[in-house]
């Protein structure tokens, strides 16, 4: 016998939507210029880069997805054992 229960999605934390890894990157450039520069990234050394990562820099990707193994809503339902259950209510 198995019962359905419903969880907060690990993938994303419960919000529904994972972060682009990308924009780390960018980040971590943008501060990498500032520190060796003193100053941030320009839009167009912004451009470039996107352009070199094979992105069209008018249409960058979003920041921000659906998370996959939810599709969004941020929680998932599983059918689990009643052994299973019996552990997860201590
Ligand atoms: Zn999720």
């Amino acid at each position: 016998m198995e019962v359905q229960i419903r969880e907060t999605c690990k993938s994303c934390g419960g919000s529904g939507f994972v972060s682009n890894p990308i924009y780390e990157e960018l980040l971590e450039l943008d501060r990498k210029t500032k520190k060796e520069k003193g100053r941030y990234l320009t839009n167009y050394e912004v451009d470039e880069w996107w352009s070199k990562r094979g992105y069209n820099p008018l249409e960058p990707p979003p920041e921000e997805y659906d998370c996959d193994d939810c599709e969004g809503a941020g929680q998932r339902t599983r059918w689990i054992t009643l052994e299973e259950f019996k552990k997860l209510l201590k």
